[in-house]
């Protein structure tokens, strides 16, 4: 199968083992960061909260990093 698209943006990827396309794979890493950040501070924080009150950030947080936290949040498959 050749039509592997971005669980976000329908981007086509190219690799298989991808779920989301560069620019959003780049915002998972960031995404990723920030809650380690964050667990520091808070010392613990359950990761749909810190999606939530990223999201609550509104414009401070980058259009792509929304994109996967809303992601996250609505759209949890099964791990
Ligand atoms: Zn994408």
């Amino acid at each position: 199968m050749n039509d592997i698209k971005c669980k976000i943006c329908q981007d086509e990827i190219d690799k298989s083992s991808d779920k989301f396309c560069s620019n959003h794979k780049l915002a998972k890493a960031k995404l990723q960061n920030g809650y380690e950040l964050w667990l520091k501070a808070y010392d613990s924080l359950p990761y749909d909260d810190f999606l939530q009150q990223l999201l609550d950030l509104g414009d401070l947080v980058g259009a792509l990093v929304k994109d996967l936290a809303e992601f996250e949040l609505y759209f949890i498959e099964t791990k």
